[in-house]
C-alpha cells in the first residue's frame, strides 16, 4: 500500500500509460530536490535526466544507495567537467563537439568505462541552442565509424535534439522529422560497421511536445515539468 499520495508518481504513471511500447521516459529532475527523485523511484521509475554537472554529482552522492538509478546527462558540458560524471553516468545525451567526444573517450578509458553517448544536433532556429550542424554531424559520425578503435570507450547510441521553442507545431514537427531522417540515413549508410552496432536511439520531445516527437519517431523522451511541476530557477 502506498503510504502517501504522490502527484509525481501519478504524473509518471499517466505518461507511461499512454506511451507506445519501446519508448523510454527520462524524468528530467533538474532544479528539483532529491526528495522528488526518491518519490519517483519509490513509484518504480529509474531513469533521470540532469543538466548541470555539480547538481548531478551532488544528487548522485546523496542517492548512492539507489544503485539502479540510470542517470542521463542532458545539458551543456564543459570538457574539464567530463571526468566528474564519467564514473557513474549511464548516458551523455548532449555531446556537441568533437573535443567533447575526445575528452569523454579519454576519461572513460582512464576510468575503464564504456559510456553511451548521443550526438546533439542543432536544428532549432535559436542560435543560442547548441549541437552539431548537419554537415558536422555527418563528418563526426564518419570519423567515429572509421576510427579503427580510437573511440573504443564510447558507444554511439544515436542522436538527440531540442526543438525550437515555438507554438508553431509545423516548425517543431519538421525538426523532429529531420532528426529521425538523419538517424535513418546514418543507420542505413553504416549498418555494417561495428562502431554503429548500438546505434538505436532518437531522443527528442519534452513536456509540451513529446507526443509530436513520438509521432515523428522518438524512442526516448525527456520530460521534466509535466512530472515534477514548474522549476524554480
Ligand atoms: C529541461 C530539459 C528538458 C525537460 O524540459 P520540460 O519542458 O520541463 O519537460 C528536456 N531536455 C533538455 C535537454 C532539457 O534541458
Amino acid at each position: 500500500m502506498k503510504s502517501s499520495h504522490s502527484f509525481i508518481v501519478e504524473n509518471i504513471d499517466k505518461i507511461k500509460a499512454q506511451l507506445p511500447a519501446g519508448i523510454k521516459l527520462v524524468a528530467v529532475s533538474k532544479f528539483h530536490p532529491v526528495s522528488c527523485i526518491v518519490e519517483a523511484y519509490r513509484g518504480g521509475h529509474r531513469c533521470f535526466g540532469e543538466s548541470r554537472v555539480q547538481e548531478l554529482v551532488s544528487k548522485y552522492e546523496e542517492l548512492k544507495d539507489y544503485s539502479d538509478i540510470e542517470w542521463h546527462f542532458i545539458g551543456p558540458l564543459q570538457t574539464n567537467k567530463v571526468k566528474f560524471i564519467v564514473p557513474f553516468v549511464s548516458m551523455i545525451e548532449s555531446v556537441t563537439s568533437l573535443r567533447l567526444l575526445q575528452e569523454i573517450q579519454k576519461q572513460a578509458s582512464k576510468q575503464d568505462k564504456v559510456i553511451d553517448i548521443l550526438l546533439e544536433v542543432h536544428l532549432a532556429k535559436e542560435e543560442t541552442k547548441s549541437g552539431f550542424d548537419i554537415q558536422e554531424l555527418g563528418n563526426t559520425v564518419a570519423l567515429i565509424v572509421d576510427s579503427a578503435g580510437a573511440y573504443a570507450h564510447i558507444r554511439l547510441r544515436g542522436l538527440m535534439t531540442i526543438a525550437t521553442q515555438t507554438d508553431d507545431e509545423a516548425v517543431v514537427k519538421s525538426e523532429f522529422a529531420t532528426l529521425k531522417s538523419l538517424f535513418d540515413e546514418m543507420k542505413e549508410k553504416y549498418h555494417e560497421k561495428n562502431e554503429m552496432s548500438y546505434f538505436d536511439t532518437v531522443s527528442m520531445g519534452m513536456s509540451h511536445d513529446y507526443n509530436l516527437a513520438i509521432q515523428e519517431g522518438a524512442n526516448v523522451i525527456r520530460v521534466g515539468s509535466l512530472i515534477f511541476g514548474e522549476r524554480q530557477y
